[in-house]
């Protein structure tokens, strides 16, 4: 049983740090994860994540560097940013923000001055911290205005979109976030900010792999900048990619080196490179339409079950549950679930009369499980371990949980995981 690739050299240096992760690898490979903004990368991602890449400085732009050396670094740049715009047929990516949250920090300095009105989502309605919540940077330093779902519905409400469009000509609109369970319409979104002349970012740091693989309506053509992260369905190491029309270039490019950011993660550009290349085979479009019929399928057998979806269901590979009438908070279901194999987390929902950090809902997401092998026809197993565990935490029943857990390793040990071997 080890990590993969084997780590004997961490092993022998630092045998604390080394158990650790082998210990990581295993519970990887025992639960059940359906936390929605997670994966399991390939064993090449996992290798060019772990290379002497890591060792060099490279500030600035590919043929236009602060540091000597970069003969190699600057093709490895030039790999990852042109399949980039292979997969998603963008005109432009920048593939050096080190995370979703500094790319969007980006498109602030890039097209934003501090105090500038933002329209995003709000995030107890499934928004991102950087769409201007007011615990972050971007709602401190900008004029943040909210838009939500509608109550009924549970799917993003494009009338009051619009409406508050139109009062405070925001100069930038976020599209996306992060526990939408619906086709996000980006064509809607661009009318809206083609009208009051904001500039449309869409963040597609959830979907990202979904529209790559074709299984989300991709937002090119409609927003002129776009922010991912690549570690999410998108299924690469931690990072993330800017892009945007030729239009927008310039300004993102600057907003990010010098605006932002130093050197760039070099090894992490080569493992974007090399998840890129995994994204544009036929077999990914495979992947992310499985992530969908998954997700569905999930949907479906928890619905039969008595849970209640946001939005009655899902399109994408996200689920949102509010589980006040199953007599369960969020947070107990959760760590309960964890104790019983199934790890995923607790969520606001809108419309929330609980507190953030001890909400009503749990959300679900099922990338890792399709990379994993799981399929529509494991799903109603997999509700009914989520109900026996939520039951169990309405009667106060831990002692329900260890059998759940030893039925999913069970399950799972047919299901081989990159980065390790059982
Ligand atoms: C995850 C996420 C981010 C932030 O990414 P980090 O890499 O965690 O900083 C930004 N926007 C959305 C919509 C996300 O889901």
């Amino acid at each position: 049983m080890s990590h993969q690739p084997a780590i004997p050299a961490l092993a022998a240096a630092d045998p604390e740090v080394a158990g650790l992760v082998e210990d990581e690898a295993k519970r990887q490979h025992e639960k059940i994860r359906l936390i929605a903004s997670e994966n399991y990368v390939s064993q090449a991602v996992l290798e060019a994540t772990g290379t002497v890449l890591t060792n060099k400085y490279s500030e600035g732009y590919a043929g236009k560097r602060y540091y000597e050396g970069q003969q190699l670094i600057d093709q490895v740049e030039t790999l990852a940013i042109e399949r980039a715009k292979s997969v998603f047929g963008a005109e432009h990516a920048n593939v050096q923000p080190y995370s979703g949250s500094p790319a969007n920090l980006a498109a602030y300095l890039a097209f934003a001055k501090p105090g500038d009105t933002v329209l995003g989502m709000a995030l107890p309605d499934g928004g991102h911290l950087t769409h201007g919540w007011s615990v972050s940077a971007t709602g401190k330093w900008f004029t943040p205005v909210r838009y939500g779902v509608g109550k009924e519905t549970g799917r993003v409400d494009l009338d009051q979109v619009r409406d508050l469009a139109r009062e405070h000509r925001p100069k930038l609109i976020f599209a996306g976030g992060t526990a939408i369970p619906r086709t996000i319409d980006f064509p809607a979104f661009a009318e809206i900010a083609r009208e009051v002349g904001a500039v449309l970012v869409a963040d597609i740091a959830h979907i990202a792999g979904l529209v790559a693989g074709g299984a989300h309506p991709s937002p090119v053509g409609h927003a002129q900048v776009i922010t991912t992260t690549t570690h999410k369905t998108l299924r690469g190491p931690r990072g993330a990619m800017i892009l945007s029309d030729a239009e927008h270039a310039k300004a993102v490019d600057k907003a990010v080196f010098p605006g932002l950011q130093g050197g760039p993660h070099n090894h992490t550009t080569a493992a974007i490179a090399v998840a890129l290349g995994e994204a544009a085979k036929p077999s990914f479009a495979d992947y992310a339409h499985a992530i969908v019929a998954n997700a569905k399928a999930l949907a479906e057998a928890l619905v039969e079950r008595g849970y209640d979806l946001v939005s009655g269901g899902t399109d994408n590979h996200l689920l949102l549950i509010d589980l006040t009438n199953k007599g369960v908070a969020g947070k107990p279901a959760a760590q309960a679930l964890d104790r019983a194999g199934i790890e995923l987390n607790y969520n606001t929902v809108p419309f929330d009369p609980r507190k953030p950090f001890d909400p009503s809902g749990i959300r679900l997401g099922t990338a890792a499980i399709t990379t994993r092998g799981l399929r529509p026809e494991h799903q109603p197993q997999v509700a009914e371990w989520i109900d026996r565990t939520v039951a169990a935490v309405a009667k106060d029943d831990e002692a329900a949980l260890p059998a759940i857990a030893a039925e999913i390793r069970e399950l799972l040990a047919s299901f081989p995981i990159p980065g390790y071997t059982a």
